[in-house]
C-alpha cells in the first residue's frame, strides 16, 4: 500500500497489505484473547483506556500532523478532532459500567429474573478516513470496555492513524490480541468479512454499506451501517442573516466538506434570499484555502483525490449545464495536490446531482424556497436521512419543521455537530443502527435473560 500526502502527491510510506493467511490469523488470535479480556475486571478495562486517553493527550501535537500528512486536513482541523475524541473516551468511561450492570428485574415467590449483559465477541470494525479518530473510537472504546475484541480495518486513506491509535492502544496495555489492525483496501476489508466474526461496524459510503449488508447477511451478526449523507438546512426568513450565514458556512465547508454530517443542501426563504445568498458568497470567499499544515488554513486537499476532484467537476458541469450559477470556486485551485476551490451554486434544483448524490466536498447549492411547507417537502425529497437543520428565531416552529423529516439527528440554529451524549444514526441510505450515547454502548451487547428459581 502506498500512502499518499494528498496536499503534495508525495508518497509518505509503503506498507505492507494483509491477505487471506494474516487476516486468518488475526481472527484466531482474536478469537483466543476475546473470553479472557470479557473476564478481566472491568476496572482494569477502564484504567487501561484511560491510559490510551493520556497517550492521545501527550502525544497529541505528533498524531495532529500524521493526521495531516495523510488526510490533508488543516492541521487546527486535526487537533480539533483530537481534543473532541477525548470527550468521547470521557463519556464511554463513565457510562460502561451502568451499561454493564445486571439487572433484577423481578425477585418474588422464590423466582428471580435478572437481565446481565454480554459482549458479542469479536467484531469487525471497517472504518473511513475522514474523522478517524472519531468514527474509529465511537466503536472500538465502547467495545473495548465491553469485553470485545476488535479487528480494526482503517480505510486505505488513514491507514497511518489507524497505526498510530494501535499502537497507543497496545503501549497503554490493551492486549496485542485484543485489538488487532488490519491494513488494506476494500479487499481486504471483504476479506476480513469472510471471517466467522460476531459483529460488523461499519463507517463509509451508502454503496460500500449495501455490498458489507449483502455479504453478512446470510450469517445473521449484529451489523452496524454509519453511512452518508446528503444532508439538508434551511434558513427561514426571521433569521440574523450574518449569524446563519455564517453557521451555515462552516457546516458546509469544514473538513473540506468531508464530514458525513456536513451541510450539503441549503433552502433560503424567498424573503431574505438576496441578503443571505450574499452574505453566504462573502463567507466562502473568505475561506483560505492552502497548505494544511499552516495554522491558517480552513480548506486543504481532497482525501481521495483524483476520483474526489472528477467528482466535483462533474457535480458543477451537471448543475451549469441544468440552468444553475456559480456564485464562487467552480474549479480545481491552481497548485500541486488535490485541492478545489470552494464552490457556491445557487439556482439550482432537483434534477441537478449537487443537491441529490453526496458530494463530500467544498462545495454547495443553495436553493429559494417560499415557505416552510416548500422547506419540508425538498428536505425531505431524498434517499438519505443523516440530519437536518432549521435557522430560525422561533424555537416552535424550527422544531414543528424538523419533526416532519426523516434523520436521525435535528438540528435548530446549529448544524455538523455531534455528542457523545446523543445518539448518532441515520436512517435509509445513511444507515442502520447507532453508536454514541448509551444506545452506543449497547450495540456490542447481548441481553441474556436469567430465570432463577429457588429449589
Ligand atoms: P468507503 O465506503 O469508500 O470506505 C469505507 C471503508 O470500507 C474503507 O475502510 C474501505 O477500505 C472499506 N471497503 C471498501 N469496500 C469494501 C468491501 N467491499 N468490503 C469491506 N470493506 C470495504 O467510504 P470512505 O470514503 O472511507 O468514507 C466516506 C463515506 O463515509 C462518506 O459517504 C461519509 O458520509 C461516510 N461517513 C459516515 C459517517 C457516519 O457516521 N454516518 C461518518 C464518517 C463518514
Amino acid at each position: 500500500m502506498r500512502i499518499i500526502n494528498p496536499a503534495t502527491d508525495q508518497l509518505l510510506r509503503e506498507l505492507e497489505d494483509d491477505e487471506i493467511s494474516t487476516v486468518r490469523e488475526k481472527f484466531a488470535r482474536a478469537k483466543a484473547a476475546q473470553r479472557g479480556w470479557a473476564a478481566t475486571p472491568l476496572e482494569q478495562r477502564l484504567s487501561l483506556l484511560r491510559r490510551f486517553r493520556e497517550l492521545v493527550i501527550s502525544r497529541g501535537a505528533a498524531l495532529a500532523e500524521v493526521l495531516t500528512a495523510e488526510v490533508g486536513k488543516p492541521i487546527r482541523q486535526a487537533q480539533n478532532e483530537l481534543n473532541g475524541l477525548l470527550g468521547r473516551i470521557d463519556f464511554f468511561l463513565e457510562h460502561v459500567p451502568a451499561e454493564l450492570a445486571d439487572e433484577q428485574v423481578l425477585d418474588a415467590s422464590g423466582i428471580e429474573e435478572r437481565i446481565a449483559h454480554e459482549p458479542l465477541g469479536v467484531i469487525a470494525n471497517v472504518s473511513a478516513w475522514n474523522y478517524p479518530y472519531f468514527v474509529g473510537a465511537n466503536v472500538f472504546v465502547p467495545a473495548l470496555l465491553t469485553g470485545n475484541a476488535v479487528l480494526y480495518k482503517p480505510s486505505e486513506f488513514a491507514t497511518l492513524t489507524g497505526l498510530e491509535i494501535s499502537a497507543a492502544l497496545h503501549e497503554a496495555g490493551v492486549p496485542k490480541d485484543v485489538f488487532i489492525p488490519v491494513v488494506g483496501g476494500g479487499s481486504v476489508g471483504a476479506l476480513l468479512l469472510e471471517e466467522p466474526v460476531d459483529g460488523v461496524f461499519f463507517t463509509g459510503s451508502a454503496s460500500t454499506g449495501r455490498k458489507i449488508a449483502s455479504a453478512v447477511a446470510a450469517r445473521l451478526i449484529r451489523l452496524q451501517l454509519e453511512l452518508g449523507g446528503k444532508d439538508p438546512a434551511y434558513v427561514s426568513d426571521d433569521v440574523d442573516v450574518e449569524a446563519a450565514a455564517a453557521g451555515v458556512a462552516d457546516g458546509a465547508f469544514y473538513n473540506a466538506g468531508q464530514s458525513c454530517c456536513a451541510v450539503e443542501r441549503i433552502y433560503v426563504h424567498a424573503a431574505i434570499w438576496d441578503a443571505f445568498v450574499e452574505r453566504f458568497g462573502a463567507e466562502v470567499r473568505g475561506f483560505v484555502l492552502g497548505d494544511p499544515r499552516d495554522e491558517n488554513t480552513y480548506i486543504g486537499p481532497l482525501t481521495r483525490r483524483r476520483a474526489q476532484l472528477e467528482l466535483l467537476e462533474d457535480q458543477v458541469r451537471d448543475a451549469l449545464s441544468k440552468g444553475a450559477r456559480l456564485l464562487t470556486g467552480g474549479k480545481r485551485a491552481d497548485r500541486a495536490g488535490y485541492f478545489f476551490e470552494p464552490t457556491v451554486l445557487v439556482d439550482v434544483d432537483h434534477t441537478m446531482d449537487v443537491m441529490r448524490e453526496e458530494s463530500f466536498g467544498p462545495i454547495i447549492g443553495l436553493m429559494k424556497v417560499a415557505g416552510d411547507e416548500q422547506a419540508v417537502e425538498l428536505m425531505n425529497d431524498t434517499q438519505y436521512g443523516l440530519t437536518a437543520a432549521v435557522y430560525s428565531k422561533q424555537r416552535d416552529r424550527a422544531e414543528r419543521v424538523l419533526r416532519q423529516l426523516d434523520v436521525g439527528s435535528a438540528y435548530w440554529n446549529c448544524c455538523d455537530r455531534v455528542s457523545p451524549r446523543l445518539p448518532w444514526s441515520g436512517r435509509r441510505s445513511s444507515g442502520v443502527g447507532c453508536t454514541l450515547s448509551t444506545y452506543g454502548i449497547e450495540a456490542f451487547l447481548r441481553p441474556k435473560a436469567w430465570h432463577l428459581r429457588q429449589p
